[in-house]
């Protein structure tokens, strides 16, 4: 079933989990040991992410480097499968532009196809680490807009090679990323919002929000998307902070702001339990007032910690 449709026949709030792929090496059971203690609370979906490869240099016998390119968390697609084939929930792969061409993109999306997977959150995705600013693909696309543009096209039976006439037309629901505190390239929060609708525009059907830790932040980004036409659900994302080293590197990676109260509470914690207490404790504040204002859903960004995860969700439903 599509994302949409689940918010549309619900009268409640409500919850979305998502995992991120286990590094190369790894296994399915790191995503289980997450998921299990969580589906007690039935979420209709979960969200896959995608990451894209990233350059190491390795040491050649010769004592130079190389720089090498490797994608260090696949799976995104066989995890996505797993996880409906377990759960019976329908999951949503992310889908980027970075280190995609355009026919990469379509063999993706003909998988997702194939496998039943009619959901899709579409994104640009972040550089590369060694890149400092997002590099497109010489055939791949360079905005998001253009990836919803591509499915969209799919949607309708249009594939890149011209010559297939009466394609199979796919069947995605098309989500996009939104910012409470705005993308961090955007030269302001007006552009910012002219380009989320403008994919909306393109044929995205939801929004999914980046971590805030503030919900006015959340309130004022739904108002000023209404305000110019964005008229989709807005579902907001959220995760626990409760780690002394995340005051630094959540707003460093995901350029949020910390509330002070948080701030202040998390730097008074003892010790690693209490840390964890003061950011359940937030959170489960913020699940609440967010619920009790009617979002569609609240999406948790597990990050492999399901025992942090459902000690809020316990408490807020
Ligand atoms: P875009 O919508 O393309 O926007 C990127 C920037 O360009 C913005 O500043 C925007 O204002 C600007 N812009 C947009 N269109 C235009 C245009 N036509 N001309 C000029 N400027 C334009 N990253 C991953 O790698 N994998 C994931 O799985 C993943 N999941 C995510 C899930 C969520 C819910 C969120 C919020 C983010 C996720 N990200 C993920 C991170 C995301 O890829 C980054 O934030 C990325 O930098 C921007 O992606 P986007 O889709 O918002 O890009």
């Amino acid at each position: 079933m599509k994302v949409t449709d689940y918010f549309a026949n619900s009268n409640d709030t409500l919850i979305s989990f998502e995992v991120l792929p286990p590094l190369k090496g790894g296994s399915m059971k790191a995503i289980f040991d997450t998921l299990d203690p969580l589906m007690e609370f039935k979420p209709p979906f979960i969200d896959v992410t995608y990451h894209r490869e990233d350059y190491i240099y390795k040491k050649r016998s010769s004592g130079y480097y190389e720089k090498t390119a490797i994608r260090k968390r696949p799976g995104t697609v066989g995890i996505c499968a797993a996880i409906m084939h377990r759960y019976g929930v329908d999951a949503v792969p992310h889908l980027i532009c970075g280190g995609f061409t355009k026919e990469d993109t379509e063999n993706v999306l003909i998988d997702l196809n194939f496998l039943n997977i009619n959901n899709v959150l579409a994104l640009r995705g972040d550089a590369r680490k060694f890149d400092g600013k997002f590099v497109a693909e010489e055939e791949g696309h360079s905005y998001a807009i253009d990836l919803v543009g591509q499915i969209k096209d799919m949607n309708e039976g249009k594939y890149l090679d011209e010559n297939i006439e009466n394609g199979e037309k796919t069947d995605f629901c098309i989500g996009i990323a939104g910012y409470p505190e705005k993308h961090f390239e955007a030269p302001n929060m007006e552009l910012d919002l002219a380009f989320a609708k403008a994919k909306i525009d393109a044929g995205a059907q939801y929004i999914v929000t980046q971590m805030f830790f503030d919900n006015q932040k959340y309130f004022a980004f739904v108002d000023k998307c209404r305000a110019i036409g964005i008229d989709v659900p807005i579902v907001p994302g959220l995760k626990p902070m409760t780690k002394k080293y995340q005051l630094n590197s959540l707003p460093r990676i995901f350029h949020v702001d910390l509330p002070g109260e948080l701030v202040k509470n998390l730097s008074a914690a003892k010790n690693a339990k209490e840390r964890i207490d003061v950011g359940v404790e937030w959170c489960i504040h913020q699940s609440k007032e967010l619920k009790a204002a009617g979002v569609p859903c609240l999406h948790y960004y597990t990050m492999g910690d399901s025992e942090t995860i459902r000690r809020i969700v316990e408490a807020v439903y």
